[in-house]
């Protein structure tokens, strides 16, 4: 952000609004922990501020402070249209367009509120009056950081705030060791363990409280990894049949498609998950180099995401999918040999 825009967000937040602060669907640790902390910041700074998720997101991210004042779009719906259309200020993380965040995308347009975006994903659109986008940032907890160290507020992050930005940094750099990781990286995280978050009981939160069924649910994807070797590629599907054999809750496919990375030689990672409520193939794109995983998202899976992680979508059935994929991998033959 440059002074201009900073001290435009200043002079917003010096007098009281009501904020709407939103994460993209289907919301991660980052996007949770970094609307988590910035509503902690805004309601410690007197701002009237609430926090609306398009949809449910999984358990392992329901233990963060102040979790319980998170209204679900699809579950609290009037109480949430009638937070988003009385709003001043609408606070954008995590994502860049508002075609990410579901059934909400038709509120959130009609909205009157300024928006404000802070986001680390690449190619954002233009619907902000404050853009605070950067795709060379770790996570978008590291810009909340950054945001509230430009209005001068770092002495003001309490130990709530910590334990968010900690977490959504830490889920969005595969605890440190992405690319993405900077030594910026580290002196926030230093910053933030002083100011009260723990490491030790996040890492406990967020990795270990695994579930038997999903365990097993991951027997079955690494059973069902096909490797490609003349393309360096790895590809895991999951049937709706599969999930609901393994009694699948929300989250419970999380970081599956980064086995596939860790094959000596792979470059590129992909998971299919079925869904039929949504008849649709969820998919995951993972790389290592220079692969653009969100070009190909964006090109051929109506996704997009970051170079190296990416998510996209496909109206086909699994074993339609699976053969598209398959055809366009033999186009790719350059990049990924
Ligand atoms: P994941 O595969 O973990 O769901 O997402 C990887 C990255 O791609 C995340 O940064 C996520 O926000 C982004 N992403 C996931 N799905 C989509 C999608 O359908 N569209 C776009 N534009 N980005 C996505
Ligand atoms: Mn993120």
């Amino acid at each position: 952000m440059n002074l201009e825009e900073i001290q435009a967000v200043k002079n917003l937040f010096s007098t009281p609004h009501k904020i709407v602060i939103v994460p993209h669907k289907n919301p991660d640790g980052d996007a949770i922990g970094s609307t988590l902390a910035l509503w902690h910041y805004l309601k410690d700074n007197g701002q009237d501020a609430t926090i609306v998720s398009p949809n449910d997101y999984p358990e392992f991210l329901k233990w963060m402070p102040g979790n319980d004042q998170i209204l679900n779009f699809e579950k609290e719906n009037s109480q949430a249209k009638e937070k988003i259309h009385s709003a001043t200020v609408i606070c954008t993380l995590d994502f860049n367009h508002l075609g990410r965040v579901g059934q909400m995308t038709g509120f959130l347009e009609a909205a009157t509120a300024d928006f404000i975006m802070i986001d680390h994903h690449q190619e954002p659109a233009d619907y902000a009056l404050i853009t605070y986008s950067d795709v060379k940032m770790s996570s978008t907890c590291e810009m909340v950081y950054n945001f509230i160290e430009f209005l001068g507020d770092t002495d003001k992050i309490t130990r709530s705030i910590a334990t968010c930005l900690y977490t959504g940094i830490m889920t969005d750099t595969g605890s440190f060791k992405f690319s993405s990781t900077t030594s910026r990286t580290h002196r926030v995280i230093a910053d933030l363990m002083e100011k009260g978050a723990e490491n030790t009981e996040i890492h406990h939160q967020i990795y270990d409280t695994n579930s038997a069924d999903r365990m097993k649910l991951l027997g079955i994807a690494l059973n069902n990894m096909v490797v490609v070797e003349d393309r360096h590629t790895a590809y895991i599907t999951l049937t709706q049949n599969e999930l609901d054999s393994c009694n699948y809750k929300k989250g419970d496919t999380e970081g599956f498609v980064n086995y596939g990375l860790t094959l000596d030689g792979i470059k590129f990672a992909v998971i299919f998950i079925e869904n039929a409520e949504e008849g649709i193939i969820k998919i995951s794109f993972r790389s290592v180099g220079d692969f653009s995983v969100n070009q190909f998202a964006r090109k051929h899976f109506e996704g997009g995401g970051h170079d190296n992680a990416a998510g996209g979508k496909s109206d086909l059935p699994m074993f339609e999918t699976i053969e598209k994929f398959r055809k366009l991998l033999k186009d790719y033959k350059t990049e990924l040999s």
